[in-house]
């Protein structure tokens, strides 16, 4: 697998509506191929890195360096590996501010304004510290539990989904033998069903 970090600056200034519509593609086209990484936009500079199978990531990388969109295109990190680091992110956003920075002690001396491809390139310490704390993010305790209750409403949602399901069959079966009662060829069949329903219905 290969992992990529480069900058670039953009062509014209993004608008907001201009970067959600390249999250969306991302977030659309970046699973199909199986491509995981992260972006992060501040002074009209981006940072992005990308990871999966190495062929992809190179076809990928020599799409999105075409982009019209940016220019000034520089590759900053290209390593081969086992393992990703941003493996449930088809592609993990940010806008930089100064807030978001303030808080870890590693960038301290670092200013938004050096957030440039100039300043950037120079200091792979502190390209190496933006990801690492972007990554951070995601460990948070309380994002965590956010991700968790997530699940929890997913999980939920799948066994309302089920319990519709079991409850229609039920109807259905139900009304099947009246009717077949109200004419009288109820048949062995119809037991069966029935039993099968009622041993569905205790399992779950
Ligand atoms: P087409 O859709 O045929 O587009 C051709 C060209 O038109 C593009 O190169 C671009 O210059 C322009 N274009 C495309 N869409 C728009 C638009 N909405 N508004 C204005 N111009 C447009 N793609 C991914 O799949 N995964 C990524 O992780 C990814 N990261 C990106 C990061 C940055 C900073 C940028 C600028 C682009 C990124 N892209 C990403 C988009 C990628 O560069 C291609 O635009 C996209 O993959 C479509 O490629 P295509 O060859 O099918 O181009």
């Amino acid at each position: 697998m290969l992992r990529v970090t480069y900058l670039s600056r953009e062509s014209d200034p993004f608008t907001a509506q201009a970067l959600v519509d390249l999250l969306e593609h991302c977030k659309r086209n970046n699973p199909t191929l199986g491509v995981t990484g992260m972006l992060m936009y501040a002074n009209g500079t981006f940072l992005q890195t990308l990871e999966g199978e190495t062929g992809t990531v190179e076809t990928l990388l020599g799409r999105i360096e075409r982009d019209s969109r940016h220019r000034d295109f520089q590759v900053i990190k290209r390593e081969a590996v086992q393992d990703r680091l941003y493996e449930n992110w088809s592609m993990g956003f940010e806008r930089l501010t100064q807030a978001t920075l303030q808080d870890v002690p590693a960038l301290k001396a670092f200013q938004l304004e050096d957030f440039n491809p100039e300043h950037l390139s120079a200091h792979p310490a502190v390209v190496e510290n933006l990801l690492e704390r972007h990554r951070s993010l995601h460990w948070d305790p309380l994002i965590r539990e956010v991700n968790a209750r997530d699940q929890f409403i997913d999980e939920l949602r799948r066994a309302l989904v089920n319990a519709r399901q079991r409850n229609e069959q039920a109807l259905l079966l139900i009304e099947s033998v009246i009717e077949a009662s109200a004419e009288d060829r109820l048949t062995d069949i119809h037991l069966q069903l029935c039993r099968r329903m009622v041993d569905t219905l205790r399992q779950r």
